[in-house]
């Protein structure tokens, strides 16, 4: 275990997280009172600020192993010197560099974005990445691209003027070992189903009304697994939608698939039909194998073979849905190299329109790590070889990445990227990741962001409202998910 000890709180989300990248497999604690800490912790790292004067950082027992950091009263910059020397400082104790150096969030395009956005020169973007955050040279090379692509794809549409819809359906075939999304087991809702498809409904509606001002660009059915619905639920939902909003700016209409074990003919072809009512070519589906290795697909709880997978991708072909993204994660237990080689190979073999690899992430709530005891000892491995591998297929197939993430406590402190053949991009992906403009979303457990730009601060800011995660409260107290909606949207 490692301990921070902070003379006063302060930047701890931002010093904590840099810690924990640099030692992934220790426990990292933070705390203002030193006595109350572990009797036998592996190491302790010292915060101490000096206000208006310095701030100093030191291990237990040593002296200074970089100077103090001279005090600034623009948070930002004190933030920013702050994570450069205790970058510095993790380097030297551990002999590591980390490829996104000391960026810590979740977006790490977006500083370029909002750098090009601003008509700053490419040779000042990458200064700024580079010695502000220490971003190595290949990392500065996708983050450039990236925002190149969304700067071109998103510029006319307008922050003010439109939004995205994201329609939650929070019910699986069953748990995947890592999953942290407010999902459940279908089986276990059965008789209820049908009583959250109208709760939905009816958000819908009052979603509809609260948008009239505004162009939707977007949908984007997610979760959960839509499909897990019948082909009549799934219809019921998209007919509401095709009848209520005004889809006459619709650009794209996304719909989850995940689970290739949820999906069948009728349910692809209802789908199908309902993007033709909504506007020829809007319809883009996500069928996710996540690995084409039965033996891993068994591990990590998810009860269908390689060849579902297979058979569902066919059967979307077959009647004609030409946008379909894949999703695969790197760092799934047990997984080699060679057997991330394998999924490559199969992936370029069903021929996606839209790659998207993720890095395996440990989130809290997931079995993974609500039960790591039983899973410790399983080996994890990512890293930029692995991580080469499915660039490789991309690029094979055609691919230029569009969008990149970055998660919390992800295997080998790496990234999700999004790739597509160029015209094929998910535009709901770029939207959400940019914050570009405003979300309006229903179901059990989705978010809203309201966007608008605050003048004082001269950037883009956003408010938030979140609807219960809990499928029965959703159903029994759904006239307050609209009212926290109006809160926001309405205010
Ligand atoms: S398919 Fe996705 S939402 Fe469903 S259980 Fe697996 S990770 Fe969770």
């Amino acid at each position: 275990m490692i301990e921070i000890i902070f003379n006063s709180l302060d930047f701890e989300n931002d010093i904590g997280p840099l810690v924990r990248a640099f030692f992934p497999s220790e426990k990292v604690e933070i705390r203002t009172d030193e006595a109350a800490g572990a009797e036998d912790p592996q190491k302790k790292l010292f915060v101490t600020f000096d206000e208006g004067s310095s701030v100093t950082l030191k291990w237990e027992g040593e002296k200074p192993a970089v100077d103090s950091i001279p005090w600034s009263d623009e948070r930002i910059e004190l933030k920013n010197r702050i994570k450069r020397s205790l970058y510095h400082m993790l380097s030297q104790e551990t002999g590591k560099d980390l490829p996104w150096g000391a960026l810590t969030g979740i977006r790490p395009v977006k500083l370029a974005l909002t750098a090009m956005m601003e008509g700053k020169k490419e040779e000042d973007i990458k200064t700024l990445l580079q010695s502000e955050y220490l971003v190595s040279d290949e990392k500065t090379g996708v983050a450039l691209s990236v925002a190149k692509k969304e700067a071109s794809l998103l510029t006319d549409i307008d922050r003010n003027e439109t939004y995205s819809l994201y329609v939650g359906v929070p019910f699986c075939p069953t748990i995947c070992l890592y999953c942290s999304f407010a999902s459940s087991p279908i089986s276990e809702f059965s008789g209820r189903v049908e009583a959250y498809i109208e709760a939905l409904k009816a958000e819908l509606t009052a979603a509809c009304d609260m948008m009239r001002h505004k162009r939707l660009v977007s949908v984007y059915f997610g979760g959960g697994t839509p499909t897990s619905l019948s082909a009549e639920g799934i219809s019921y939902i998209m007919d509401h939608i095709i009848k209520n909003f005004d889809l006459s700016h619709l650009r794209e209409w996304t719909v989850e698939a995940g689970r290739p074990d949820s999906i069948d003919e009728a349910k692809l072809l209802a789908i199908k039909e309902r993007w033709e009512a909504a506007g020829y070519r809007i319809g883009r589906l996500s069928i996710n194998p996540q690995t084409m290795n039965q033996k891993t697909l068994d591990l990590i709880g998810r009860r269908h073979t390689t060849e579902d997978i297979v058979r569902a991708f066919e059967t979307a072909r077959r009647i004609g849905i030409d946008n379909i993204n894949t999703d695969i994660i790197l760092g799934l237990p047990e997984e080699t190299i060679d057997d991330v080689r394998h999924t490559a190979d199969e992936i370029i073999n069903l021929s996606p329109e839209n790659l998207t690899v993720h890095s395996l992430a440990m989130k809290t709530k997931s079995r993974l790590s609500l039960q790591w005891d039983e899973w410790r000892n399983y080996t994890y491995r990512n890293g930029d070889g692995i991580m080469a591998v499915a660039r490789g297929a991309a690029e094979k197939m055609g691919m230029e990445p569009y969008y990149l993430y970055r998660q919390k406590n992800m295997a080998g402190n790496l990234e999700n990227t999004g790739y597509a053949i160029p015209g094929k991009e998910g535009l709901y992906n770029m939207l959400i990741m940019e914050q570009w403009h405003d979300i309006m979303a229903v179901g059990a457990g989705a978010a809203s962001r309201k966007m608008y730009y605050d003048n004082e601060m001269g950037s883009w800011q956003s408010r938030r409202c979140e609807n219960v995660k809990n499928i029965d409260e959703y159903i029994k107290r759904i006239e307050e998910m609209e009212d926290r909606k109006r809160m926001i949207f309405l205010k």
